[in-house]
């Protein structure tokens, strides 16, 4: 497969910085607690799911507090929909257990600490501290792999590899790199139909219309 050219680089990374410049996330939360969940939940999920399931959630446990003493039971009976909820559920309780325990009520807001988290792991950890923060952080999702091999700026077949690489090559501006390119991926470059003749700026740049899956 062809690889952008630096140039090429450069020129994608300025038009999805000029073009996502203050975009966010689109799962619903009112505060580091409720995004570190909703983003936990998002794994194998889509957003809309999580954002379906979050209100009651949050409602029943407005606190890690409240999360810590929940009920497993209960917990699972509101994440039935999502993917994988039995793990979550359980994930969820005990990550609110040692936000209590060790935190004081506090989800930290550092990489290393944010891990020792239940269901916390270093993708989540980077889209917590991208959405909370504007860390110069990468998280790979299915929408960035796709469009990274599309666009011929990885040919990595791992996301932790994908990251390492549009890490290496983009520099920085990392966290409007992210947000944009999952939503470029979402609507624009989808996995199916992309809409590459009607809506694509990128279309000159563009090396395969392929459907990239991450192993
Ligand atoms: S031309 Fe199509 S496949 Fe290529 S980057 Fe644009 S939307 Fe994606």
């Amino acid at each position: 497969m062809k690889k952008a050219t630096k140039k090429e680089v450069e020129i994608i990374k300025t038009a999805f910085v000029a073009r996502y410049e203050d975009a966010v996330t689109e799962l619903t939360y009112k505060n580091v607690y409720e995004l570190t969940i909703a983003v936990a939940l998002s794994a194998q999920c889509t957003d809309k799911r999580v954002n379906l399931i979050t209100p009651a959630l949050f409602n029943a446990y407005p606190t890690p507090y409240d999360l810590a003493k929940a009920d497993i039971k209960d917990v699972k009976n509101l994440l039935q929909t999502c993917s994988f909820f039995n793990n979550k559920a359980i994930n969820l309780i005990d990550m609110a257990k040692r936000v209590v325990n060790v935190y004081h009520g506090e989800i930290p807001l550092d990489e290393k600490e944010l891990i020792t988290l239940a269901g916390v792991g270093q993708k989540t950890a980077h889209v917590v501290l991208i959405e909370h923060a504007g860390a110069n952080l990468m998280a790979v999702d299915t929408h960035v792999f796709r469009v990274s091999h599309r666009l011929g700026l990885s040919d990595d077949l791992t996301p932790s590899a994908t990251e390492e690489t549009l890490v290496k090559k983009f520099k920085t501006n990392l966290h409007q790199l992210h947000q944009g390119m999952v939503l470029f991926g979402r609507y624009i470059c989808t996995a199916r139909n992309p809409k590459c003749e009607d809506e694509c700026f990128l279309r000159e740049y563009c090396k395969t219309k392929e459907s990239f899956k991450p192993r």
